[in-house]
């Protein structure tokens, strides 16, 4: 997916747009909105740094929280410009608004290498609806349009798709790293080339295990969505695990294109199981693991992955020279039910002569909570941009990029 990027332009001097996803997570303290992790602007630095030194004027803008279309002082993303302007040892300006004659005025104005934010994208109505006179009042801040959010550009809005109608538009730094291994890489992977799905649905998983099935030597199925798997397969029953039966035909067809593909499917053979689950109050009755391919007792429930899962995953993980892990192999939210998937962190993690990509959602959080961030190859950004991606879908925000 040969997309443009800053450096196949010459941005001296030029008022360069760039979209960025500055969607991070505030707390009120003391009447304040002060920002409680700061990852998502550090992950931009590379671009605007970059744009920087090539002597762009900078006007970055994004979207905050769900706004939906109104002014809301919380959602302000004026705390962002003073935490980037730190992280860059350089005043970042603010603009109250993202569009408007003060706006413009405040991008004319800007020299070469300053940079300014923007006001919430979200607080106009017009935005997520894809609105083709906001994309065009974006598009006359700049000259040229710079899409770095790859977290949102699974969506079609006026700042990530619309406004590329008006304006030259490229792939930022982040972009670009996210589409070479999310994308790039599992075209032509090293092999043995590992897939590790987890989470609640099969549904919500189906496609991406499908177009995985025609690239993967190995693909593992943790989570939730593996209970209708091991019924077929096993023939074990379930107790109150997560199944549908809707789920089964869906799970056997991938089961067929693993079989007629050659693809090794792997099931996990073990279970943490409870006998009461609240989510809520993140607690467990009482637990224990099943033994190898045993039932789950009727009113019980499967919560993890055991340790025989663990260990025939191992394995397989062991000997790949490429992963990609996709959700959680249980309710890792709640601590007695988070050692699989922790588990399987530390085997992707000890893999060191493998690329190791964590795509997305909830086993990034995993990762991170382990402290196992630094020993991956990759690890998105993108949450359901991820997924959309690793489904095959073309991303409107990215699709709009010019072509190398
Ligand atoms: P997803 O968003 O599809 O990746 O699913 C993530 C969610 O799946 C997490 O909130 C997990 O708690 C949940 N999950 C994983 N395993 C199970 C399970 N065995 N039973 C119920 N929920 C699960």
């Amino acid at each position: 997916m040969a997309k443009k990027t800053i450096h196949d332009l010459e941005l001296s001097g030029k008022r360069v747009l760039v979209r960025v996803d500055f969607n991070v997570p505030l707390e009120e303290k003391d009447g304040e909105m002060v920002i409680t992790d700061d990852t998502r602007i550090r992950m931009t630095l590379p671009t605007i740094q970059a744009l920087m030194e090539k002597g762009a004027r900078i006007i970055l803008c994004s979207h905050l929280g769900r706004p939906k279309g109104q002014r809301d002082p919380k959602q302000s993303l004026k705390p962002v410009a003073a935490a980037l302007g730190a992280l860059i040892g350089k005043t970042v300006g603010f603009a109250e608004s993202c569009v408007g004659a003060e706006t413009k005025a405040a991008a004319e104005a800007l020299q070469n290498g300053e940079v300014l934010l923007l006001e919430n994208v979200r607080f106009e109505a017009g935005e997520e609806k894809n609105d083709a006179e906001l994309a065009k009042q974006f598009a006359e801040l700049a000259e040229v349009f710079v899409n770095d959010a790859f977290g949102s550009a699974h969506r079609a809005h006026s700042s990530t798709a619309g406004v590329a109608s008006y304006l030259p538009a490229v792939s930022g730094l982040l972009m670009e790293k996210e589409l070479a291994y999310l994308h790039d890489e599992l075209e032509n992977p090293a092999r043995p080339f590992v897939v590790i799905l987890g989470g609640a649905k099969v549904s919500d998983k189906i496609e991406v295990i499908n177009r995985l099935l025609e690239k993967a030597d190995t693909i593992i199925i943790g989570g939730g969505m593996a209970y209708t798997f091991r019924k077929l397969v096993q023939g074990i029953t379930l107790g109150k695990s997560l199944y549908k039966p809707e789920w089964e035909p869906i799970a056997q067809a991938a089961l067929d294109k693993a079989k007629a593909r050659g693809v090794n499917l792997l099931i996990p053979v073990d279970a943490l199981i409870t006998d009461s689950f609240d989510f809520d109050t993140k607690q467990l009755g009482v637990t224990r693991y099943t033994g190898v391919n045993e039932d789950i007792p009727e009113g019980w429930e499967g919560v993890d992955i055991g340790p025989e899962s663990v260990k025939l995953f191992a394995e397989a993980v062991a000997g790949a020279k490429t992963v990609i892990w996709n959700g959680p192999m249980g309710v890792f939210e709640i601590k007695e039910a988070a050692k699989g998937t922790f588990d399987i962190a530390e085997v992707v993690a000890a893999n060191s002569g493998a690329t190791t990509i964590i795509g997305g959602g909830d086993s990034v959080k995993a990762v991170k909570k382990a402290k196992l961030a630094d020993k991956m190859t990759f690890i998105s950004t993108g949450g359901g941009a991820s997924l959309e991606l690793l489904e095959g879908k073309v991303l409107p925000g990215v699709a709009v990029l010019l072509d190398k």
